[in-house]
């Protein structure tokens, strides 16, 4: 069988995405896929989504030689993609940006999106602003109380937030609200998912639009070390950061992938969210892919110090990588991230996001055991402002 590097024309990569979605949204995907189809080869659009890239997203981001991170684990050579320097502080508004430009050329100026911590609505809010689209953020009750900068941020960029008070509160009740509201209104809205998740094309459209993060990646490489690199290690929680890192260097079996999940308190503990590492295959939110399931079927309550990460399902490209092998996937704990935060602040100061501190912790170890001409590029997907209250209420509790 050929490796894919794309979903087939059902919309899997191997066994894994597809659409499980009512019927209503059928004509609505394939209205999409088609859309996408005809942007992807318009060369105005390109151009534009490059040109915002560069102006207002502030890309390319650098490829940074973090000297006294790689000098402190005494082993291979660490380079950081700083996503964190990217406007809004992370990943995702390459991903805004894209899809709001398509949003726009389809002429819909309605926009929807849930968010978890808020990470992903700020982005919309700051995209929609920019292009001057409608947004609407679905957001869980209890994440609107643990996140209220961010709540502020997106209606200060002219956003409605509207707060899910169904099930747990948070990111999964804000997903099934938001794709209610899609069903409702899909002929003048468009969804704005915030991961390589959900319904065939939205995992190849986000994978498409975080990808100039491994196309800058290879480009940086070749230019400073004419080489790629032996590792490229990255946190996992939808799988769009990794995704877009590594999918790039697919056909380059040279250089290893791995993918960095939440371990929570620990894999035996049920309190983690690593999907890849310890689910297994159903249908979570429009797609078959890895999820976390309890011994009834019913989905899990993830946890995760980093709300990023803190999701029960996975996107259906990385549960193909891990089963052809292509992708590790490992779990670094709360415990763990909280030190690789502390370990990436203090020798470079630079604060990382709670998410990408997973990925930090991981890459530091295994440099330790790699000889000093390895390179490793870690994905620092985001800064790290808005988890001080986090890792200082994390300290008390541990003291
Ligand atoms: C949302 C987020 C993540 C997790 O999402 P992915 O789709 O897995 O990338 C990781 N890092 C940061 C900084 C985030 O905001």
């Amino acid at each position: 069988m050929k490796k894919q590097d794309s979903p087939d024309a059902r919309g899997y990569f191997g066994d894994y995405g597809g659409r499980f979605v009512p019927e209503t949204l059928m004509a609505a995907l394939d209205e999409l896929e088609q859309a996408y189809q005809e942007a992807s080869l318009d060369k105005s659009f390109q151009d534009d989504f490059r040109h915002l890239c560069r102006q207002y997203i502030g890309r390319p981001t650098p490829l940074y030689h973090a000297q006294q991170l790689s000098r402190q684990a005494s082993g291979a050579t660490i380079l950081l993609k700083r996503e964190d320097l990217a406007h809004t502080g992370a990943h995702k508004i390459n991903n805004a940006v894209g899809q709001a430009l398509l949003a726009r050329r389809m002429g819909k100026k309605r926009i929807i999106a849930e968010t978890g911590a808020g990470q992903h609505g700020v982005a919309v809010a700051a995209a929609c602003a920019l292009l001057g689209l409608d947004a609407i953020v679905y957001m869980g009750e209890e994440d609107i109380a643990r996140q209220s900068p961010n709540v502020h941020r997106m209606k200060l960029m002219g956003a409605e937030v509207r707060a899910v008070s169904s099930g747990s509160r948070t990111l999964k009740d804000a997903i099934n609200e938001a794709i209610r509201d899609w069903v409702t209104n899909v002929g003048d809205t468009y969804y704005l998912l915030g991961s390589v998740v959900g319904p065939h094309p939205y995992p190849l459209i986000v994978r498409d639009f975080q990808a100039i993060i491994g196309r800058e990646t290879r480009e940086q490489m070749l230019a400073m070390y004419k080489r790629l690199p032996d590792y490229l290690i990255a946190c996992v929680g939808g799988g769009s950061n990794s995704i877009g890192l590594f999918q790039p260097f697919f056909n380059d079996s040279e250089v290893k992938f791995i993918g960095v999940e939440a371990g929570g308190k620990g894999l035996k503990t049920k309190k983690h969210a690593a999907t890849l590492t310890a689910g297994r295959a159903g249908v979570l939110h429009g797609a078959k892919s890895y999820l976390l399931e309890d011994s009834n079927g019913q989905i899990s309550e993830t946890h995760s110090i980093a709300p990023g990460l803190d999701y029960p399902g996975v996107g259906p490209e990385h549960s193909y990588y891990k089963d052809i092998g292509r992708a590790r996937y490992v779990a670094v704990t709360d415990r763990q991230a909280v030190e690789g935060f502390q370990l990436l602040s203090a020798t470079e100061g630079i604060i990382p996001a709670l998410e990408p501190a997973h990925a930090i912790y991981y890459a530091a170890r295994l440099a330790a055991d790699l000889p000093a001409d390895k390179i490793i590029v870690v994905n620092l997907s985001g800064r790290g402002d808005k988890d001080l209250a986090i890792v200082a209420s994390f300290m008390d509790k541990k003291s």
